[in-house]
């Protein structure tokens, strides 16, 4: 497959060139104007940060990015779907306030927020694309009715994907509460007893009837019936419908290519990657432990595949300074060269998820790094 084009900007600047005209340049360079946006609504997909974790992309680049788009005619809006687990973004009440206190507000971000699959992550669509391990990929409504995606990614380690870039943010991301029980699940969910309020709001919502509340008024799933929908998952506020059992990173990863197939088909898009901040785990955490190398830079391109090939090669390169976890576990060590995802967390396999990409189509690894 011929090499796909990956543009990256370093981070120095000038009086006349700050950082937000150096990501408007390289994203004009990277052929971003080709698409045409003229009355497109076009989705923003960004991670708005857990409150208390401080690595998330600023918002000041959400709203440099919404006004290049205006500018081509586009009508740009950011998104984000909630979470499975607790937090302040599983519901979109909790999430659109989380939000706007890390500044994606109208002011900050000069853009309007939309929470994509709804107020309890139950608005998605299935989009069909007969994958593997996932046949039809549940995805928030907001992103399937938008013309056109535009991932901007936060580049950082992932304690179970080994990193988050743009098939992260994109194929977990852009997952209903549904579809996220489908991508971290091996089975069915469970019934965390002690947490049971006894709501029935699981038994009502339940479309086969595989629920129900026990003589103790604690809810109990019949296995021969549930089918793993998740709406439970998704329904309970009471941490007491949850996931059954974590999946292997091989095949999460598998299964985070096949959901970024089913939000990216037929639709333009494009991607942007800031390989700053690189925290150990992920911005779903209320905190952001050390970056465990240098912030580096900017990369774009029309390839998320070739966009997450480039930016780990970066940090592979890149040397590890002091005061983190790395170079507290490897003191004196720059371990330049060295896989530092799969170091931070060994049962990860980032490589198998680009892999998978490829064989589906997404990309290519084979990338050709230009800088602006
Ligand atoms: S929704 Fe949650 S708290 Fe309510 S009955 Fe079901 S499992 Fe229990
Ligand atoms: S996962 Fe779906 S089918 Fe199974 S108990 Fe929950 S709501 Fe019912």
């Amino acid at each position: 497959m011929e090499a796909s084009k990956v543009y990256f900007t370093n981070l120095r600047t000038t009086p006349s060139s700050n950082l937000l005209d150096k990501m408007e340049r390289l994203v004009k360079r990277a052929g971003i104007t080709n698409i045409d946006f003229k009355d497109q609504f076009v989705a923003i997909k960004i991670h708005f940060g857990e409150p208390g974790n401080l690595a998330y992309i600023r918002p000041n680049y959400a709203a440099r990015m919404a006004n290049i788009l205006r500018s081509l005619g586009a009508r740009p809006f950011l998104t984000d779907c909630n979470t499975l687990y607790s937090g302040r973004r599983s519901n979109a009440v909790d999430h659109l306030q989380s939000a706007m206190e890390n500044g994606f507000n109208p002011i900050s971000a000069n853009c309007n927020v939309i929470i994509a699959d709804g107020v309890k992550g139950t608005d998605c669509r299935e989009i069909e694309i007969n994958g593997k391990y996932c046949k039809a990929p549940k995805i928030g409504a907001a992103i399937v009715d938008a013309d056109i995606v535009l991932s901007m990614n936060h580049f950082k380690g992932h304690e179970q994907s080994g990193f988050g870039g743009a098939l992260k943010n994109l194929g977990m991301g852009c997952a209903s509460v549904a579809g996220k029980l489908e991508l971290h699940g091996t089975s069915q969910p469970k019934i965390e007893t002690d947490n049971c309020k006894g709501c029935n709001i699981c038994v009502k919502h339940c479309a086969h009837d595989a629920i129900h509340l026990n003589d103790n008024h604690k809810a109990v799933i019949d296995y021969d019936k549930c089918v793993g929908c998740g709406q439970c998952v998704a329904l309970c506020q009471y941490e007491a419908a949850v996931l059954a059992s974590w999946d292997t990173s091989e095949r999460l990863n598998y299964k985070i290519a096949e959901y970024t197939k089913a939000v990216l088909l037929d639709k333009p898009n494009f991607h942007i990657s800031f390989i700053m901040n690189v925290s150990p785990e992920c911005d779903c955490w209320n905190h952001n432990d050390a970056a465990i190398v240098p912030d580096l830079g900017i990369a774009a391109s029309f390839d998320p595949v070739a966009l997450d090939k480039a930016c780990a090669d970066m940090v592979t390169n890149a040397p590890v300074l002091g005061g983190n976890k790395l170079s507290e576990a490897h003191p004196h060590q720059h371990l330049v060269g060295e896989d530092k995802f799969h170091m931070i967390h060994p049962d990860t396999n980032w490589q198998a998820g680009l892999e998978h990409a490829e064989k589906l189509g997404i990309g290519t690894q084979n990338y050709e790094l230009i800088t602006v």
